[in-house]
């Protein structure tokens, strides 16, 4: 018989033999932290800071977007939150003119002109909310993830402009900026992310799109969208060792971190966390403690 749920209600995540993976919340707003005083969270290890962009009418300037990150930050009461930089997918084509004062409508928008590679071309924009983001993480624990990333000199360019507004603001909290391992091409360059970033999270809602060439939201390739496909696992296991040479720690927050059928291989990976919408986090949690550990990462590295 399967244990009540609730028996796992504010207790940590541990495997069977005693092996802990955080278990933490992707969020889009302050309010669905309500849920989470109730299932106990190791944290927000992915908030969508796109969302409040799209519930403006302008773009919000430095202090709008402060005082909403530094609200989340002081709600998890030093538990770390995971802030992902904006990501406007190509459907939201009117931020772009708010954005970057120019229209954009490109031909493939899931291919085009998104993530990082919108603010690294917006550099006011970038620049507003780094800025927000790095006095939010003087008030608890805040990492920075960078969106789309699918080259080294992405990483690079954004970093040095956060270690810069960083040393000019004169912060007390440690920088940290990781990268979203969502395309494949930085999934099979992760060796040389990883000597550049902070720590990585895998977004298998668009690796596995990007992998398998299957868009996400087309019902018509629906049957083609494969987790399983053994060509994602790859990805995943090769990211995962680049991880722990580099030494970083290493999250899931796509989808597939609340798949009971991944769990294990999460866990025999060594991932720090798995972060997933709040109603998956008691499943997962119970689903954890029946598994054991077995290392899959050979100690050689
Ligand atoms: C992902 O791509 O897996 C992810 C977590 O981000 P989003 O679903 O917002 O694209
Ligand atoms: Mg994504």
């Amino acid at each position: 018989s399967r244990e009540a749920l609730s028996a796992y209600a504010m207790q940590p995540s541990l495997s069977r033999d005693g092996r802990e993976i955080k278990l933490m919340a992707n969020i889009e707003f302050l309010e669905e932290l309500d849920l989470a005083d109730r299932i106990g969270i190791d944290g927000v290890g992915l908030y969508r800071s796109e969302f409040l962009f799209l519930n403006c009418k302008e773009i919000p300037d430095e202090e709008m977007q402060y005082r909403c990150y530094a609200s989340i930050v002081r709600r998890l009461r030093g538990k770390p939150v995971t802030m992902r930089l904006l990501d406007i997918g190509g459907d939201k084509a009117c931020m772009y003119r708010q954005a970057t004062s120019r229209d954009y409508s490109g031909s493939n928008p899931v291919l085009g002109l998104r993530g990082i590679r919108l603010l690294l071309r917006s550099p006011r924009l970038l620049t507003t909310q780094l800025r927000a983001m790095l006095r939010a993480g003087e008030e608890g624990p805040l990492h920075i993830l960078v969106p789309m990333v699918t080259c080294c000199e992405e990483m690079i360019e954004v970093r040095k402009l956060a270690e810069q507004l960083h040393h000019d603001m004169n912060l007390h909290q440690p920088l940290s900026i990781g990268a979203i391992i969502e395309v494949p091409a930085a999934a099979l360059v992760a060796d040389a992310l990883a000597e550049i970033s902070d720590f990585f999270s895998i977004g298998t809602n668009d690796l596995v799109q990007y992998t398998l060439a299957a868009d996400r939201s087309d019902e018509e390739v629906a049957s083609l969208y494969q987790p399983s496909h053994p060509a994602i696992k790859q990805l995943i296991y090769q990211t995962a060792v680049a991880a722990k040479k580099a030494g970083i720690p290493l999250s899931v927050c796509g989808e597939l971190a609340a798949s009971p059928e991944w769990t294990s291989t999460f866990l025999n990976l060594d991932m720090h966390a798995l972060s997933m919408s709040l109603n998956n986090i008691l499943p997962i949690r119970r689903h954890l403690s029946k598994q054991d550990y077995k290392p899959a990462i050979p100690p050689a590295f």
